[in-house]
C-alpha cells in the first residue's frame, strides 16, 4: 500500500508551515530528550493492565524503547525529511502493532502523552512566543498524521489477519465436514469398544491407551482447536477426557482387579454417560460449523456472524465513497433466561424464531439482519439519518413488544427487546462501531430495558 497524494501533501504542508529554525529547534529538543520521552511513553502503556500483558519488561527494555526513540527522531527530522519514507515508516509501525495485537486506543493514549510532554519541553525552551505557537502546531500536526497512518495500516493488517484465520479454519476442516465428524465419532467409539471388550474378557485394562493419547484425544488437542472457535465446548470435552482417564478408568481397573459387581456397574454407567456427553458436545460443535459454512443460522435462518466482517467492511467503504450514512442496531432479548427457565429451552428457541421473523419483516431488502449470538441480533440499516434510524429501531422494539406468540391453548408469550443504536461516525474499524452499539445496548438494559438508546459519538 503506497501513500496517496493527498496524504503526501498533508505531510509536506505540516513541515512547510514552520520555519527551518523552528523545525530544527523541535528536532534538537526531541533528540536531547528522546530517552526520557520513550520512557514516559511506555510507562503510560505499562500502566494499562491489558497492555502490560503483552509488553513484557524485557521486551520493553531491549526493543521497544530504542525503536520509539528512533521513530521520534525520524518523525521530527525537520525540513530534510522525506514525506514518502515518513508515511511508510508509520505504516510499518501500525503493522507491528497489529501483529502484536496492541490496541489502537492504547497507542492513541501514548501519543497524547507524548504531545503533552513535548509541549512542556518546548515551553521551557528558548523559543519566542510566536515560534512556540508554530512549534506546538507542528508537533501536533505530525503526530496526528503519524497516528492516522498507523491506525489505517493497523486496521488493514488486522482484517487481513482475521481473514487468514477464518480461511485456515475452514481449510483445515477439510473439504468434507460430514466425513470428519464421522471419523472422529468413530475414533471415540473405537476407544470405547476396546475398553469394553477388555472388560468383558477380563484382559488387563492397564495396558490400554488413555483416551487422551488415543487417535480421538490427539485429534481433539491438535486439530479441533483450529476447526472450531468453540473453545468452551472443546474444554468441556477435555474435562470429560480427564475424568475418564484419571477417575473412571482407575476405578474400572481397581474394580476389575477386586472382582466387584454392584459398584462396578455404577462406574460403568458413569463411564458410558461421560462418553455420551463428549459425543453430544462434539456433535454440537460440528453442527455449528456446518451452519457457519452455509452462512445462515439454522435456527432462525438469519445470517450468522461469519459474514458480518465482510458486510460491515463493504458498508464502511460505501459510506466512505458515497457519503451514505448507515447504522447498526444491537438487539438483545430482555430477561430471556426467564423464558427458558419457565417454559424450557424448546420454547425459548421458538421465541427466537418468532423474533427473527419480526425482525426480517421490519427490515428493508437492502438491510442485513444477523443472529449475533444466543439471543442477540444485529441489524445493519443502510442509508439512514440518525433520526430515521431511531424511528426504525423504535418500530422494531414496539413491534416485538406488541406481538404475542401463541404456543398452545394455555400458553401465549410476549417478550421485549433492548436496542443499542450506533450511527457510523467515520471510524474505519467496524469493531469500533459494534463496541459503541454494545455500550448503548448496555445503557438500554441499565435504564430499565424495552427501549432504544443511541450510542455516544
Ligand atoms: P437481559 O438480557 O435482559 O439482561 O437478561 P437475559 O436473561 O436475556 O440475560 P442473558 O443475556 O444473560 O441470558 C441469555 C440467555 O439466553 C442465556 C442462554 O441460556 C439463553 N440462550 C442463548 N442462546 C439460546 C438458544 O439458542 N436457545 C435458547 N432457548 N436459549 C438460548
Ligand atoms: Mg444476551
Ligand atoms: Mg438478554
Amino acid at each position: 500500500m503506497s501513500t496517496d497524494t493527498n496524504t503526501l501533501h498533508d505531510w509536506e504542508d505540516v513541515v512547510a508551515a514552520v520555519s527551518f529554525d523552528v523545525a530544527a529547534s523541535v528536532a534538537h529538543a526531541i533528540q536531547q530528550n528522546s530517552a526520557a520521552l520513550a520512557e514516559g511513553f511506555y510507562a503510560v502503556m505499562m500502566a494499562d493492565a491489558e497492555a502490560a500483558q503483552f509488553l513484557s519488561n524485557e521486551a520493553v527494555q531491549s526493543r521497544l524503547k530504542p525503536s520509539i526513540q528512533r521513530w521520534m527522531n525520524l518523525l521530527f527530522a525537520g525540513h530534510g525529511s522525506d514525506p514518502v519514507a515518513l508515511a511508510a515508516l508509520q505504516r510499518q509501525v501500525g503493522d507491528v502493532h497489529a501483529r502484536a495485537e496492541i490496541p489502537v486506543g492504547l497507542v492513541s493514549r501514548g501519543m497524547r502523552h507524548l504531545k503533552v510532554r513535548v509541549r512542556e519541553l518546548l515551553v521551557r525552551s528558548e523559543l519566542n512566543r510566536e515560534d512556540l505557537v508554530d512549534a506546538v502546531g507542528y508537533v501536533g500536526g505530525l503526530m496526528d498524521l503519524a497516528f492516522s497512518e498507523m491506525s489505517s495500516a493497523y486496521v488493514r493488517a488486522h482484517e487481513q489477519g482475521a481473514r487468514t484465520d477464518e480461511t485456515f479454519r475452514l481449510v483445515t476442516a477439510g473439504q468434507n465436514l460430514a466425513l470428519e465428524r464421522h471419523k472422529q465419532l468413530g475414533a471415540l467409539t473405537d476407544w470405547e469398544n476396546t475398553v469394553l471388550r477388555a472388560l468383558a474378557i477380563g484382559s488387563p485394562l492397564e495396558a490400554l491407551p488413555q483416551l487422551r493419547s488415543s487417535a480421538f484425544g490427539l485429534w481433539l488437542q491438535h486439530k479441533a482447536p483450529l476447526m472450531f472457535e468453540a473453545a468452551t465446548e472443546l474444554a468441556t470435552i477435555g474435562d470429560q477426557i480427564q475424568h475418564l482417564d484419571h477417575t473412571l478408568m482407575p476405578l474400572l481397573i481397581s474394580n476389575q482387579n477386586q472382582g466387584q459387581g454392584q459398584e462396578g456397574t455404577g462406574v460403568l454407567r458413569d463411564f458410558l454417560a461421560s462418553l455420551e456427553e463428549a459425543r453430544f458436545v462434539l456433535n454440537t460443535v460440528f453442527d455449528r460449523l456446518v451452519d457457519m459454512e452455509v452462512g445462515r443460522d439454522v435456527l432462525t435462518q438469519l445470517y450468522n456472524r461469519r459474514f458480518l466482517p465482510t458486510i460491515l467492511r463493504r458498508e464502511l467503504e460505501l459510506a466512505r465513497n458515497h457519503h451514505n450514512p448507515f447504522a447498526i442496531l444491537m438487539i438483545d432479548v430482555d430477561h430471556f433466561k426467564r423464558v427458558n427457565d419457565s417454559h424450557g429451552h424448546e420454547t425459548g428457541d421458538r421465541v427466537l424464531q418468532h423474533i427473527a421473523v419480526l425482525l426480517q419483516g421490519q427490515a428493508r431488502a437492502s438491510d442485513f439482519v444477523f443472529r449475533y449470538g444466543g439471543e442477540e441480533f444485529l441489524a445493519v440499516i443502510n442509508e439512514v439519518s440518525a433520526e430515521q434510524a431511531g424511528v426504525v429501531a423504535d418500530k422494531i422494539r414496539a413491534r416485538i413488544e406488541g406481538s404475542v406468540l401463541t404456543l398452545s391453548d394455555q400458553l401465549s408469550l410476549s417478550v421485549t427487546v433492548s436496542i443499542g443504536l450506533a450511527l457510523h461516525d467515520g471510524h474505519p474499524d467496524y469493531r469500533h462501531l459494534i463496541n459503541r452499539a454494545d455500550q448503548a445496548l448496555y445503557e438500554a438494559k441499565r435504564a430499565g430495558r424495552n427501549q432504544v438508546v443511541f450510542a455516544a459519538a
